[in-house]
């Protein structure tokens, strides 16, 4: 398994590092901004192999420009249908890359909802999904339809429960303080709620989290569940007729949460 790294970007953004088998070429994905991953390459002696863009937004994609004039060669890989300077790879659902020197193969799938071209790339191992799937969270419903980001998370939920999920942002505590307001005796969530507070004071990632893990504690992927049907039901005193309409309503919960 390649070693893969958490670039910090901006307030929280994570610009993730995979590291080739020998050590000296790296595959970056989200480069919102090149100076801490040419600081990265710099320090370490690396090489930028690749780069894989997940969707349009700037904090994504705004440092792939400055990372091609140093290493022209570098292969931009992003979706089809979004515009995004530098992709030289337009990529689709379904369509492979593999990373010889890395023994990365990974797969497309698209995952509208965020925005409408998002995509992700994955394996049975690793899934960099951006800001469609954060750990007990997920993005907001910027360009798409409720319905389409359930979908997108549905999708992501078959991929299998031992992937690693590395998303775009360090947004998991936060996103733990809803996720109780939901289901306040999960137990699950709050051994995750320990875990990532101790990780967080530490100043490390709280990521990457297994899909396991968030398929116990991320109320956006228990849309089917009981208890989170009861407590969106009980916080918008409506019936609840199918879980696109727990998601519509759980999202718009999330969205006017404060701590
Ligand atoms: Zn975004
Ligand atoms: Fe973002």
């Amino acid at each position: 398994m390649n070693n893969i790294v958490a670039i910090p970007a901006f307030k929280d953004n994570y610009i993730w590092a995979v590291h080739s088998l020998d050590g000296n070429q790296l595959v970056i994905v989200d480069p919102g901004i090149a100076q801490p991953v040419l600081d990265y390459l710099h320090f370490n002696n690396l090489t930028l192999h690749s780069i894989l863009i997940t969707h349009h937004h700037n904090d994504h994609s705004g440092g792939v420009l400055d990372l091609l004039k140093e290493y022209p060669q570098a292969q931009v890989y992003g979706p089809s249908n979004e515009k995004v300077s530098g992709v030289t790879n337009a990529m689709k659902e379904k369509d492979r890359i593999s990373f010889t020197h890395f023994d990365l193969h990974l797969n497309v799938i698209d995952i509208p909802g965020h925005t409408l071209g998002h995509i992700a790339f994955f394996n049975e191992s690793v899934l960099f999904c951006g800001d469609t799937l954060f750990s007990c969270g997920c993005g907001r419903v910027f360009e798409g339809t409720p319905a389409q980001m359930y979908n997108s998370l549905e999708k992501i939920k078959k991929i299998g429960k031992n992937t690693l999920v590395y998303c775009g942002h360090e947004y998991t505590l936060a996103n733990i303080a809803f996720a109780e307001q939901v289901e306040p005796n999960n137990v699950a969530l709050k051994k995750r709620h320990d875990e990532a507070k101790k990780l967080r004071q530490q100043n490390l990632p709280s990521l990457p989290v297994t899909l396991a893990c968030e398929f116990e504690t991320n109320p956006f992927l228990r849309c089917q569940e009981q208890t989170v049907i009861d407590a969106v039901e009980n916080h918008y005193r409506v019936k609840m007729l199918d879980p696109v309409m727990v998601f519509a309503h759980l999202r718009e919960w999330k969205n006017q949460f404060t701590l």
